[in-house]
């Protein structure tokens, strides 16, 4: 019996997953609709696929190997190789270094442009099994007897869609989730995130800085030609002010804030702005439904957590699903509660990880940051606790 998937949402997640159901989709006869709100080449970028760069873990660039999308990625998006991560705390002498060879990985992680990425997964996209619907809109979503009923609009027409499968993967600001009833527990940072491309006198030599500062955690990543990817947290009421100076007030405000590493701080391209909170939804799954990536929980940028966490998802759940019986619908209740149970520590650590780090880094008061600076020092010194700090970060469990 030929199923049906759809996929809410054609950002990173979104496509990861269309791209891990597949091999399983061409075996079993499924078939998977993407669907994406924005047009793929309008030039109005998705969000996902957006000016953002995303630290790519060794652990992804693993899965992306197994999916089969590795080369395709470095032929697209040239990932830039993370050789070392340097973290600091401004104005304290705790600093810690991980290197690639201590932890005899080629690399820690590596760095891609989202918008480089997205072209990479979305061109390694098997028409005969994938039928991407774009620009098209889910309006609304409802339980039928078996599956989902969609409504969608696409070219100013309604229609409707049954599947077995939805998916919800449309991201942070999800109106779908709303619309079933499904809470999602908010936790404002009270930060705003700056990105921005950044180049520098010495370039980047393949180090990743993770800085914490008085206004808050900023990290610069390495990137092709040179550049650093700058994800510059800064307090809700200032990001303003630091988003309205000029090009030469905000490079000097950065030097200020993180010092001479790689040289005078030469040139910063457009910069973004995102407000950040920790947001998590009360349910992943139900009958026939499971939500992913951003919209199942949005994580703050500055430990890399966020999209490698869901690309575990992602193929934990491919995973799953190829495991049902031939008689068995991709939508049941049983099924999706196995997926949720596998994930659901990785998905707790991962959170607990990203947000305590966050925390603690964010925190200016003295206790704290004697405690942290003993921490960062401890961990250069200790090899296993460091190693410990660089699995997670490097998205390897155990
Ligand atoms: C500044 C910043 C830096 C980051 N850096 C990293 C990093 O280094 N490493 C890392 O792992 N993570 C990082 N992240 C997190 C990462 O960006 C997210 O995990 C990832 O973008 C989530 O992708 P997504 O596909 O779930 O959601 P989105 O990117 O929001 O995509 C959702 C898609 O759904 C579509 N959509 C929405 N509603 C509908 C609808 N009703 N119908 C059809 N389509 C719809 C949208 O158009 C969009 O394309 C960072 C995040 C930020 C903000």
């Amino acid at each position: 019996m030929s199923r049906r998937i759809s996929i809410v949402g054609g950002g990173m997640v979104g496509a990861s997953l269309a791209l891990a159901l597949q091999p399983q989709a061409r075996q079993r006869g499924w078939r998977i609709e993407l669907i994406e709100a924005q047009p793929p080449a309008s030039g109005a970028l998705q969000p996902s696929f957006d000016a953002r760069s995303t630290a790519l873990s060794h652990g992804s660039r693993l899965l992306f190997e197994r999916l089969g999308v590795w080369a395709g990625v470095q032929a697209e998006a040239a990932p830039e190789p993370i050789r070392q991560i340097h973290v600091s705390d401004r104005g304290h002498p705790g600093v810690t270094r991980l290197h690639a060879e201590q932890e005899r990985v080629p690399a820690l992680g590596y760095v891609v442009e989202n918008a480089q990425l997205g072209r990479a997964l979305l061109g390694a996209l098997d028409e005969r099994v994938v039928q991407w619907q774009a620009p098209a809109r889910v309006v609304r979503a409802e339980p039928a007897r078996t599956g989902w009923l969609l409504q969608v609009e696409q070219d100013g027409q309604l229609h409707e869609q049954a599947t077995d499968l939805l998916v919800l993967a449309d991201g942070g600001r999800s109106g779908l989730l709303e619309q079933l009833g499904i809470h999602r527990q908010v936790r404002p940072y009270g930060q705003t995130a700056i990105i921005a491309n950044i180049t520098s006198s010495q370039g980047h030599a393949g180090v990743a800085y993770e800085r914490f500062t008085e206004s808050g955690p900023l990290a610069l990543l390495p990137m092709s030609a040179g550049r650093s990817a700058l994800v510059w947290t800064q307090p809700e009421a200032q990001a303003e002010d630091v988003m309205a100076l000029s090009d030469a007030a905000f490079l000097h405000a950065l030097q200020d804030a993180f010092g001479f590493r790689m040289g005078a701080l030469k040139r910063v391209g457009a910069r973004h702005s995102y407000p950040l909170s920790l947001i998590e939804a009360e349910e992943q799954v139900r009958t026939g439904l499971v939500v992913l990536g951003n919209a199942a929980h949005s994580l703050h940028p500055i430990a890399g957590q966020g999209f490698n966490l869901s690309l575990r998802d992602v193929m934990a759940l491919a995973d799953t699903l190829s495991g049902a019986a031939s008689d068995q619908s991709p939508g049941e209740l049983a099924l999706l509660n196995g997926y949720l149970q596998r994930q659901r520590q990785d998905q707790q650590q991962t959170i607990a990880f990203s947000d305590g780090l966050t925390r603690l880094f964010s925190n200016r008061r003295p206790v704290l940051a004697a405690g942290r600076n003993l921490g960062l020092l401890g961990m250069d010194i200790v090899a296993p606790l460091k190693s410990v700090f660089a699995r997670q970060a490097m998205g390897l469990k155990g």
